[in-house]
């Protein structure tokens, strides 16, 4: 079998307005990749970022990089990631593991999965020799910085009611009370029986850290995430010596090595590793099989990716629960969405990484 053509298509998606300690997010970029082979098979990849800037990668997947998959056989994605790396017009180094070109990368290696697995007529997790059907779903619909304490609330006793046995709150006001306030109140409104973790992407500096963890872990935290800098494992090492709350990140790190000094260096207890951040869905694997080496669980990283990331979350021993955020449902061919706090995967044809057709219909340039 062979690559016979890669296309690509850049959509704006609308979704309602969130914002954290860093950003206000109104749309979704999604660059979709197709490749169709030979024999008609058509395998999708993707990629992402809040609002814009996926038209980069796009140009240069387009005109650089395209060329160099067609021709090549699908199932051999070592061979292909070595081509691509060696495609080196602007000094830029896929070897490095950071900057435009992991997103390319990232989305070639999904579309190669998704062909291999609709090749074999089965679901990624069925090809990955996956621990179960089921995973349990987390949702982070429900803690975002700009809403009110009184909406924080509610929406958690409705999460609660809705099966839901964990969530995530934003963390990072920019007054501290704040912050303790708002967990406490939603504490005290959904009891004890669900689990409570807290996001500050990445706001404090390690002062305020080791304060906001020993002042909320009265609440009984499941994990911090982002507490810190993402390029500074020394500062998370002394800060996980100081806090009971386990240390959750990933979103911000783009490769095993980074992972890899994380362990290693004690820094962390908890990783959130995203196949759309890393090489894909290969070097997704490699790491979630890393962390297991150190007996660290994963819950990846998940804005939109649910129906990719519920299914690797099925096959491997260390993984745990999904995020869920409800995005672009309406854009997946195969969306997933939580049932009694579970996504239940049987549905799920391929990789989980293809696109409708009318979704791209609808959303192709519509603000780029
Ligand atoms: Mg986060």
């Amino acid at each position: 079998m062979k690559i016979k053509s890669a296309e690509t298509y850049l959509l704006n998606i609308p979704v309602s307005e969130i914002k954290d300690s860093q950003y206000t997010v109104d749309s979704i970029n999604l660059l979709v990749l197709k490749l169709t082979t030979d024999n008609g098979i058509e395998g999708y990849g993707f990629n992402w970022n809040t609002s814009y800037g996926m038209d980069i990668p796009q140009l240069m997947f387009d005109k650089y990089l395209k060329n160099v998959l067609v021709n090549e056989d699908p199932f051999m994605r070592l061979k292909i990631h070595n081509k691509l790396s060696s495609v080196n017009n602007f000094g830029w180094d896929p070897r490095l593991g950071s900057g435009v070109e992991i997103y390319i990368f990232s989305m070639v290696d999904m579309a190669l999965w998704d062909i291999f697995c609709k090749y074999s007529d089965l679901p990624l997790y069925k090809v990955l020799g996956s621990k179960t059907d089921k995973v349990e779903a987390y949702n982070t619909h429900g803690g975002w910085l700009s809403w009110s304490v009184h909406k924080l609330t509610e929406n958690a006793i409705e999460l609660k009611k809705q099966g839901y046995k964990s969530i995530k709150i934003k963390v990072g006001s920019e007054n501290n009370d704040d912050d303790y306030y708002r967990i406490k109140s939603v504490r005290e409104a959904i009891g004890n029986d669900i689990r409570i973790m807290i996001d500050a992407n990445t706001k404090w500096d390690l002062e305020t850290a080791i304060k906001m963890s020993k002042r909320l872990s009265e609440f009984d935290i499941y994990w911090l995430e982002e507490p810190l800098n993402p390029l500074d494992i020394r500062s998370h090492s002394i800060l996980r010596e100081k806090t009971d709350i386990p240390i959750a990140l990933g979103e911000s790190l783009t490769n095993k090595y980074q992972f890899r000094d994380y362990i290693i260096n004690k820094a962390v207890d908890i990783i959130q590793v995203d196949s759309t951040k890393v090489k894909g869905i290969t070097e997704w694997l490699n790491i979630a099989n890393l962390a297991d080496d150190f007996g660290i669980n994963v819950y990846p990283h998940t804005n939109i990716q649910q129906p990719l990331h519920t299914q690797l979350v099925a096959s491997i021993k260390n993984g745990m629960m999904v995020e869920h955020v409800p995005w672009l449902l309406d854009v997946w061919k195969y969306p997933v969405e939580p049932e009694n706090g579970f996504f239940y995967l049987n549905k799920i044809r391929g990789a989980g990484t293809e696109v409708r057709d009318d979704a791209i219909e609808k959303y192709i340039n519509s603000k780029q």
